[in-house]
């Protein structure tokens, strides 16, 4: 395989991205001069080298923003409601409810969802994680679990399988588990939604 072949390959393991896109970056990176070649493939392992995944919600934050080593600013901040916790599927929705600033507790990244008819769910997201920070945080004021996924088959699938998981820390704990409401159309990733919408889905949850 030559190198230009093995570039392609890597292309084709970026999420969304299918071997004709992939090609089409491939030749984009080759018809630049190298000093871009060279910035670009410094940037990628400067960007990996400054990251970090926060112990407490599993988002990836730059570490250079960092105080206190391991968590990151929202997870430290003293303001944040302590008796929700919204879990989402990736970092970006993360990031997009952050900005639209319509939320102030805590969070947690799954890292995924779980595909229907999965065999292995456990293997797709981070479930025993969620367990031992919901039990952790049940005992320390949380209230509300918020399962804040994409409103589209796997999205449902997944909300499924949390409730499912969770149930036994929501009975003995007396934990309100809920869903974002109507606001959000069917089809609807999270991580495309706007402010208006999400705040009216959070609003309306149930
Ligand atoms: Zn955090």
């Amino acid at each position: 395989m030559t190198p230009t072949d093995k570039l392609m390959e890597y292309f084709t393991k970026f999420p969304g991205i299918g071997p004709r896109q992939a090609k089409r970056f491939v030749y984009f990176i080759l018809r630049k001069d190298k000093r871009f070649v060279e910035e670009l493939a410094s940037l990628i392992v400067n960007a990996k080298e400054s990251t970090m995944q926060c112990s407490f919600c599993y988002r990836l934050f730059s570490s250079q923003l960092n105080t206190q080593s391991g968590i990151c600013s929202s997870c430290q901040d003293l303001n944040t409601d302590k008796e929700v916790l919204m879990i989402v599927e990736k970092d970006v929705d993360l990031e997009n409810i952050i900005k639209m600033g319509v939320f102030n507790g805590f969070f947690f990244v799954l890292g995924g969802s779980v595909p229907i008819l999965d065999k292995n769910p456990s293997s797709k997201i981070r479930a025993k994680e969620l367990f031992t920070r919901v039990q952790d945080g049940a005992k320390n004021g949380l209230k509300e679990v918020i399962l804040a996924l994409s409103v589209n088959p796997e999205g449902e699938n997944t909300i499924m399988y949390l409730s499912k998981i969770l149930e036994p820390l929501a009975e003995k704990y007396s934990l309100k588990i809920s869903t974002l409401g109507r606001g959000l159309s069917t089809g609807t990733e999270l991580e495309y939604s706007d402010s208006d919408t999400l705040e009216s889905a959070l609003k309306n949850r149930g």
